[in-house]
């Protein structure tokens, strides 16, 4: 346990403020936004603002889960008994009736999220959910400043809890999430940021089955888009997630987009396919998921 102590030093000395090209496009669509007040969602294409991790910092995490998974977890995911449960807590964000979703709808997206995770032994309960009114948040969550405020004010809990906030993010983000590794450099920030709209329900097809919470619960859980590295031979970290040389929109028409065996993962969650399409996590993300809950958020 030693050196993976020393390598999460390493991680938290090196800290997460430099990001890729990826995540610097995403900081400039936030910063334009800020300034000019985009327009809302119109064109629903999944797009997610999860920033991609400096490639060191990506190196120094799948070494700290290579070394739990040689000797503090040889077991088969698939073998193993019981359930992980995880407490939610759900706090939306509205603006008079905009955004304002119900009981039912919260319901429904909690059920998604446990069909989707029943497979990695994971089931979600909700714990709190609260509604907030407020305008400069329901437009401005993705704004940081906004986002800072949002979250200063309702998060809740410590690594282990699920914080989920509903609101309107400016085209074209639909929702994003912090990872675990993420967590003890700005607890305050961790959680998951999605669009009222993507709930079961809602206004914004075809991504409203609430494969969206399951996307970025994914990376809160650990897990990189699948097309993270396009044809590279290291790319989202998972060995049996064929590497795409770039998000899949369809699931219409089986693709082989890269010279490295294997098809386009187009039925998976952390792909950009529609909600109907996802279908699936593989047996190596249902593992790095398992993985990374011990490493760095049960019982914390
Ligand atoms: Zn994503």
């Amino acid at each position: 346990m030693k050196k993976i102590c020393l390598l999460l030093s390493l991680v938290c000395f090196v800290g997460y403020g430099e990001m890729t090209s990826n995540a610097e496009e995403n900081e400039k669509a936030r910063s334009s936004q800020s300034a000019s007040g985009a327009a809302n969602v119109q064109t629903p294409i999944r797009r997610c603002a999860t920033p991609t991790l400096p490639k060191e910092h990506k190196e120094i995490i799948q070494e700290e889960l290579r070394l739990y998974e040689r000797f503090y977890r040889s077991s088969d995911v698939n073998a193993m008994v019981g359930s992980t449960i995880i407490r939610v807590y759900f706090h939306v964000i509205r603006n008079g009736r905009l955004g304002n979703v119900s009981r039912k709808m919260i319901r429904q997206q909690i059920a998604a999220l446990n069909k989707a995770y029943a497979p990695s032994r994971i089931r979600f309960i909700l714990s709190r959910l609260d509604y907030t009114s407020n305008a400069k948040w329901f437009d401005g969550c993705f704004d940081p400043y906004y986002e800072d405020q949002m979250k200063k004010k309702l998060r809740r809990g410590g690594a282990s809890i699920l914080n989920i906030y509903t609101c309107q993010p400016t085209n074209p983000f639909i929702g994003w999430a912090t990872f675990p590794y993420q967590y003890e450099l700005n607890p305050v920030n961790d959680g998951v940021v999605i669009h009222h709209a993507t709930l079961p329900g809602g206004s914004l097809p075809p991504l409203n089955l609430g494969a969206t919470a399951t996307h970025e619960v994914g990376h809160w859980l650990g897990l990189y888009h699948t097309f993270e590295g396009g044809c590279a031979a290291v790319n989202d970290g998972v060995d049996d997630t064929p590497a795409e040389d770039k998000a899949s929109t369809s699931c219409i028409q089986q693709v082989d987009s890269c010279p490295l065996p294997g098809l386009d993962n187009i039925f998976n969650y952390m792909n950009y396919v529609e909600d109907a399409c996802m279908t699936q996590f593989s047996k190596g993300q249902r593992s790095r998921i398992k993985s990374s809950w011990d490493l760095y958020r049960a019982g914390k």
